[in-house]
């Protein structure tokens, strides 16, 4: 999934515009990707734009900010990348940009793991990364009950949920009711594409040709844009209100689903917009910060993300990609498991 060629691509383009980079992937020759490794510790470049391969044996104290251009398979992964940042102790950011394609991507590819006993548990630990990036619980709070532990405080005061940094609506319930509607008259057939068109309210030749057009869901959220509604229920299936079945990702009502379904308005089930509303607290960064990206594609979103004192998610919602966000994660709430599975 995290293709050599894109950390290439993104390399070039961030040298160009005069960073100072190194790429790190398995693609390279041990004695190419030692000279980057030790470029970045010694600090003769101040980016490593890297494959998951990077950084196993290496603990670089002040990286200030990952960022990751896709999502991980696993919250395994992803703590342990993550957690390179701020290992001094000091400010630290770590930014995540993902989409639905990056589920479906590693969907796909874990798929094809041979071991039943394996396959089902690198899915369910797929889910619990996407899970987390649409969930709306603390960062910090997520990622150590995962492990199994607790975050005593009631806020970390350092993720988009607990700085309030995320754009709820106000009609969530409504909205997810909607959707989960939606699924149910198309008598959960159809993947989240077809449906969000049945959303729209579409004149798509196939949705006549079924005569959807005629179903009392039909074009129930005209108002908002498809991309929209599309966001909107990648994050039931992140929350587990939906599920994706089957080669062609049909889209299922779970138990959860059908309790929101049933319920009145106070579901407890949450709807985002997208991402953040407004630019997470980013600083201008002093003198030469140190930071890892952890590459695949999403290059714009990388190189706005850079542009200190920007917002990454404006760029990056154009590309139907939301963003969380984390700020410090101070020693004491770290995790203790470090694996990486
Ligand atoms: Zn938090």
């Amino acid at each position: 999934m995290i293709r050599r060629v894109d950390v290439d691509d993104l390399c070039t383009k961030l040298a160009q515009r005069g960073y100072r980079v190194a790429p790190y992937h398995a693609g390279m020759t041990a004695e190419d990707r030692k000279e980057s490794q030790d470029k970045f510790i010694a600090e003769e470049v101040d980016i490593i734009v890297a494959t998951v391969a990077f950084g196993m044996g290496i603990d670089k104290p002040n990286v200030r900010v990952v960022i990751h251009t896709g999502m991980p398979k696993s919250l395994e992964h992803y703590q342990q990348e993550s957690g390179r940042a701020g290992r001094d102790g000091l400010e630290a950011e770590c930014c995540l940009f993902y989409s639905g394609g990056d589920y479906g991507i590693w969907k796909s590819i874990l798929r094809k793991v041979e071991s039943e006993e394996a396959r089902e548990i690198a899915l369910s630990k797929l889910n619990a990364m996407y899970s987390y990036c649409t969930g709306v619980t603390c960062r910090h709070r997520a990622l150590v009950n995962y492990f199994g532990q607790d975050l005593d405080e009631a806020s970390c005061g350092a993720c988009d949920v607990c700085l309030g940094d995320l754009d709820s609506i106000e009609d969530s319930t409504e909205v997810a009711q909607k959707i989960l509607s939606c699924v149910v008259r198309l008598r959960e057939r159809f993947g989240a594409d077809y449906t969000a068109s049945v959303l729209k309210g579409s004149r798509d030749r196939r949705i006549l040709d079924r005569g959807h057009d005629a179903l009392s869901t039909y074009g129930l959220l005209a108002d908002v844009g498809k991309g929209t509604t599309r966001d909107w229920i990648e994050q039931l299936v992140g929350q587990g209100s939906l599920e994706k079945v089957g080669d062609y990702n049909v889209l299922h009502v779970t138990e959860v689903g059908w309790r929101v379904l049933r319920e009145k308005r106070r579901s407890g089930c949450s709807v985002l917009r997208g991402g953040l509303s407004r630019r997470p607290r980013w600083r201008p960064m002093r003198g030469r910060a140190s930071i890892a990206v952890c590459s695949r594609r999403c290059e714009p979103c990388a190189r706005t993300s850079l542009r200190a004192g920007t917002s990454p998610p404006t760029l990056c919602s154009a590309m139907r990609r939301s963003a969380i966000w984390h700020g410090v994660v101070p020693p004491r709430w770290r995790p203790s498991c470090r694996c990486v599975v």
